[in-house]
Parts: structure tokens; C-alpha cells; sequence
């Protein structure tokens, strides 16, 4: 799942008018600013220099080409001298990718005691990008747009934030989730509209039985399975009873044999997301638990109980998490109130991804009490103290809104001997009572993504990309705060009325 191969194009505006010598400077000072701008570059892309566009057909050309490649997956543009922006029109009305705008110069400071008229005529991005700016305003062209010089480390940290946020976008134009089964029966908030899924953020949701699954499961031989029982209890640490040898072992083969299966299903359709259903197991031994785990932090989306926006929200969000970063599926199980600060212990019947475990993980068989299937293998790890979020995708009937909630993941106030699932613990921000009425009050669901890596910035960069509301809940937010943006974004979305 690298994506170093991606590209964000650097597309310089200027106009014939300056004459040769001015324009093989503002190439030149605009490759500068490329480098200096991609040194502070965390995200796995490369910005790449285009040549300077002059006319309105090299302005569309370029754009149209910016939409039709494949490997480009953002633009960044930058007006060091004037471009009329009426040569822009065209090329904005065929631009399909994110774009971040760049107010910068070539130079940090001005050179008070030499400064002339061939400097003015040169440095002109202070008005340039101002009549560029008129146009993407006029024509309500969604973009970031960063002011400062490139070598500032608050502008990189802003251009990296977009550069992570465009390769989320990418994964989320090319992403295919397999649904086996359909949605647990009566759940409002895992059900939604998959075609409006696929004109607002691109993915397909496509349904597999889950009888294909146990087929292939059938399928794998013991000896490959024994192959990946080894790695097992090479990477883990395994209880007794499940290693090579001992009485349940037959139980941990199985669940090698469903990950061989579920992986090569995924790999042949292209899915890069996943759900399950405890309801719709078919012929299925176990629930699918550890290869549900171990798929996850191989950077695969999942999410239990047929919900495909969580599982596709995994995939989004992965995609956006740094090397050495956590993101897991996630749900709000239940609470402490107190003494001490109020928390939440998240957790799911198996599935949560151990990137986010602060320890090296135990695979353990328990029984169920849900299903009606065997005991299902499963790793056990407490989530390790970190800032994060949790966040969620919901369908609201006519749109779809993103509700992110900061919390601080903490350490477990005591031992959770009888607990045999994976888990976190969180105090969220500003305070559990008010986090809770918030989430609640804006429809958000109970399953969420955790992430302990992907920053807000990235995430209101993402929702802007495409074009989908972003309810944040944080340090500052009140109840009544909320409330009233709530209103006035839903008053604001009956007007914009996009139609999905
Ligand atoms: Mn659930």
C-alpha cells in the first residue's frame, strides 16, 4: 500500500507580458520554492515543478492533465508574478483534483535599500495570487490556501497536513470495500446510501457472500496454515493451549486459515475494506477475529456488523497515518464515571487493530456468547496512552457528515483480568459528559476510527476535498456552541442542496 509514487504538481501562473528574461526567473524562483517547500514533506508523494503557464490554453492543458494523471492526486498553484485569472476559467471549470493554494514569494524579506522596478516587476504575488484568489472565490473552488515563505516550519507543517489529506482522497477515489453479509438487522447508523458513498467520495461498496469466504477457507491446506501459525507465535505471544501441539491448536490453524483466505479474496478483487457480520456467518467455524486484526494492521479498512462507511473511513484514515502511527476500528462500549476522570473503554467483540497496542499483543481463545459459532481466536492489548480522535462517517439522509472528537488515550485505571478483547481507554475531550451530547446531538455512531497520528488539520483538510461537512469536538466546544452550528450548518446545506 505505498504511495511514494504519487505526485502533487506545482503549477506556477504568470502571463507573456513580463518577456523572456523575467519569465526564466520566475521558473527558476519557482523551482526553489519546490525544494523549499518539499524538504519539511513528511507525506509519502513528491511535489513536482511544472513548467510556468502563461496562456489559457497552457493553463487547461495543464489542468486537464493534472485530472486525467493517474499519479497526480493534488495541485498546488502560486502566482509569483500577475496571471489574469480570466485565463484560469477554463482550466478551473476541468480541474478535478485538490488543490492547495500557495501565497508565498521568492524571497523572505524585502531588500529595503535595493529594491527597484525590476524587483517589483518580478515580486508580484501579493496582488498576483490576489486576482487568482478573485477567481477561485467567484467559481467556489474548494482549497486550502497557506500564506508564508516555504521554509517556515508552520507553512510546511500546513502543506504536509494537505499532502497527507490528498493521499487520503486518492485511496478514497480508488477504494472497494467487500461487504460479507449485509448490515446487522434493525442498526439505523451502519446503514446508509452506498451510491451516494460513490459520487461524494468515490468508493465502491460491493456485497461478496460470506459462503465465498468459507469456501476459500476450506480451501487452505494445513500446511500453509501451520506456516502462518509459526509466524503467529514468532511475532505474538500465544497462550499454551493454541501453539503447535497443544489442545486447541485446530482452532488457531482455522483462524491462519481464514486470513489466508480473506487475504487472497481482497488481493484478487482489488478491496482495500472489509466487513463482516455476526448475523450472516454461513458455514463459518469462527468469527473472524485475529485475521480481522492482523489484515488491519497491514493497512486494511474493517469494520463489524456489515458497517462499510466505518470500514471504508479505516481504510481513508490509514491511508493518512504516518509509518509507526495507530488507526483502529473502534467502538464506544462503555463507561467510568468516576471517582477520577469520567472515561470511556473502547473496544469491539474482537476486532480492534493492534497498531494502536502499546504492548506486544497475546492471541487468546474465548467463547463468544454471540454468533452461535466456536471460539474465535483473537489478540488482547490495551491501546497505548497518546493523544488522538475518534471519528466517524454518517449518513444524514441527504448528505454525509464527518464528526471527529480529540481525546486523551490513557492507561487503564486498574487490571482488566476477565476482559479477553482488545481495548482502549479514553478521556475525551473537553469532558465525557459533553463529548457524549455532542456526538450524540450530531447523529454520530457507535463505531468509530481511532487514530493516535492523523491531526485535525488533515482531517478538515480531507472533508474540504470533498466537500463534506466536518463537526469537530475539542477543548473549546460547548454544548450550546454545538448546538447552534449544528443549526447553521444544516440551514447552510439546504441551500447548497448538492445533489448525491
Ligand atoms: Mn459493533
Amino acid at each position: 500500500m505505498a504511495m511514494a509514487t504519487k505526485e502533487i504538481w506545482f503549477l506556477t501562473g504568470s502571463q507573456n507580458l513580463y518577456g523572456e528574461e523575467t519569465l526564466r526567473q520566475v521558473a527558476e524562483q519557482s523551482q526553489k520554492v519546490v525544494e523549499q517547500i518539499s524538504s519539511g514533506l513528511a507525506a509519502p508523494v513528491a511535489i513536482v515543478w511544472k513548467p510556468v503557464v502563461k496562456t489559457t490554453d497552457e493553463i487547461k492543458s495543464m489542468l486537464v492533465a493534472a485530472t486525467a494523471s493517474d499519479s497526480c492526486v493534488g495541485v498546488i498553484t502560486w502566482m509569483h508574478t500577475f496571471s489574469p485569472a480570466k485565463m484560469w476559467i477554463n482550466g478551473l471549470e476541468a480541474l478535478k483534483k485538490p488543490m492547495l493554494h500557495l501565497h508565498t514569494q521568492a524571497g523572505q524579506s524585502l531588500p529595503w535599500a535595493t529594491i527597484d522596478m525590476d524587483f517589483m516587476n518580478l515580486n508580484q504575488a501579493a496582488h498576483g495570487d490576489r486576482e487568482y484568489a478573485h477567481i477561485l472565490s467567484r467559481m467556489d473552488v474548494a482549497r486550502k490556501v497557506v500564506v508564508g515563505f516555504p521554509t517556515d516550519p508552520r507553512v510546511q507543517r500546513e502543506v504536509d497536513s494537505f499532502a497527507w489529506a490528498t493521499i487520503g482522497w486518492d485511496k478514497s477515489q480508488h477504494l472497494k470495500v467487500a461487504r460479507f453479509g449485509d448490515n446487522m438487522r434493525f442498526v439505523a447508523v451502519t446503514d446508509g446510501d452506498k451510491v451516494a458513498a460513490q459520487i461524494t467520495f468515490g468508493m465502491s461498496i460491493e456485497q461478496l457472500s460470506v459462503n465465498t469466504l468459507a469456501d476459500a477457507v476450506l480451501a487452505v491446506s494445513d500446511s500453509d496454515a501451520d506456516d502462518l501459525c509459526e509466524i503467529y507465535e514468532a511475532e505474538y505471544q500465544v497462550a499454551p493451549e493454541l501453539c503447535s501441539g497443544g489442545d486447541r491448536y485446530e482452532s488457531l490453524q482455522y483462524g491462519a486459515k481464514i486470513e489466508i483466505a480473506l487475504r487472497s479474496i481482497l488481493e484478487a478483487g482489488g478491496y482495500s475494506a472489509f466487513t463482516s457480520n455476526f448475523e450472516d456467518l454461513g458455514t463459518l467455524r469462527q468469527l473472524p477475529g485475529l485475521a480481522v486484526q492482523r489484515l488491519m494492521a497491514d493497512g486494511y479498512g474493517f469494520a463489524g456488523e456489515g458497517d462499510w462507511k466505518t470500514a471504508a473511513m479505516v481504510a481513508i484514515v490509514k491511508a493518512m497515518t504516518p509509518s509507526g502511527g495507530g488507526t483502529s476500528f473502534m467502538e464506544d462500549y462503555t463507561y467510568h464515571f468516576g471517582p477520577g476522570t469520567p472515561k470511556v473503554l473502547g473496544a469491539h467483540m474482537l476486532e480492534v487493530c493492534p497498531s494502536i497496542s502499546g504492548e506486544k499483543p497475546s492471541i487468546e481463545i474465548h467463547p463468544l456468547g454471540i454468533g452461535g459459532k466456536e471460539d474465535p481466536v483473537r489478540m488482547v492489548f490495551t491501546g497505548k496512552p497518546s493523544q488522538g480522535r475518534v471519528l466517524c462517517l454518517t449518513d444524514m439522509g441527504s448528505r454525509f457528515r464527518i464528526i471527529s472528537n480529540e481525546i486523551q488515550i490513557v492507561e487503564p485505571t486498574e487490571d482488566l483480568p476477565n476482559l479477553p478483547v482488545a481495548r482502549a481507554v479514553w478521556e475525551p475531550e473537553p469532558s465525557l459528559p459533553i463529548s457524549a451530547e455532542a456526538w450524540m446531538l450530531a447523529g454520530g455512531s457507535h463505531h468509530t476510527v481511532l487514530t493516535n497520528s492523523v491531526s485535525q488539520e488533515t482531517l478538515e483538510d480531507f472533508a474540504r476535498i470533498a466537500s463534506v461537512e466536518l463537526v469537530e469536538i475539542n477543548s473549546t466546544t460547548t454544548s450550546k456552541g454545538l448546538r447552534k452550528e449544528l443549526q447553521w450548518s444544516s440551514a447552510y446545506h439546504r441551500l447548497v442542496n448538492r445533489s448525491v
